[in-house]
C-alpha cells in the first residue's frame, strides 16, 4: 500500500530501529514507547486490521508469534513478563491502518489496559 507508513518503513523509504527482519516480519522499536521495551512486530503483507486475516494466512501469523518469543528472549522480559497487544479498529486505540502487535515489558503491566 503506497499511502502506509509501516508499508514505507518495510521498504526502508522511512528509517526505524530495526530489531528483527526475515521474509514475513519485520519488527522494530516503537518511537514513542510505552514501557522500557516496547516494540512493534509487523507482518510484511498488508493487512489493515486482523478482520482481514484469512486462513492462508495462518502460517504467517504463526509466525508473529515464534518472532515475538525470540525478541522478549532478546530484551530480557521473557521471565519478567510481557504483553503481546494489537488494537483493532479506532475505538481501540489503533492508528497505524497495517496490522502489528505490540510487545510491552520491562514494567509491571496493569490490567485491564484503559
Ligand atoms: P496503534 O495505535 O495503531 O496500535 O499503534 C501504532 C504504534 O505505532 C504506536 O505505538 C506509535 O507510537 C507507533 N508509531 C507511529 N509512527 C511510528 C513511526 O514512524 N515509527 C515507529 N517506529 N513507530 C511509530
Ligand atoms: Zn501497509
Amino acid at each position: 500500500m503506497s499511502n502506509c507508513l509501516f508499508c514505507k518503513i518495510i521498504k526502508k523509504e522511512i528509517p526505524a530501529e530495526i530489531v528483527f527482519e526475515d521474509e514475513g516480519i519485520i519488527a522494530i522499536r516503537d518511537i514513542n514507547p510505552q514501557a522500557p521495551v516496547h516494540l512493534l512486530v509487523i507482518p510484511k503483507k498488508h493487512f489493515s486490521t486482523v478482520l482481514d486475516i484469512q486462513e492462508e494466512d495462518h502460517e504467517l501469523i504463526g509466525c508473529v508469534f515464534s518472532v515475538a518469543n525470540h525478541l522478549a528472549i532478546e530484551e530480557g522480559v521473557d521471565r519478567s513478563g510481557f504483553r503481546l497487544v494489537v488494537n483493532c479498529g479506532e475505538g481501540a486505540g489503533q492508528s497505524v491502518f497495517h496490522i502489528h502487535y505490540h510487545l510491552l515489558g520491562g514494567r509491571p503491566l496493569q490490567w485491564p489496559p484503559g
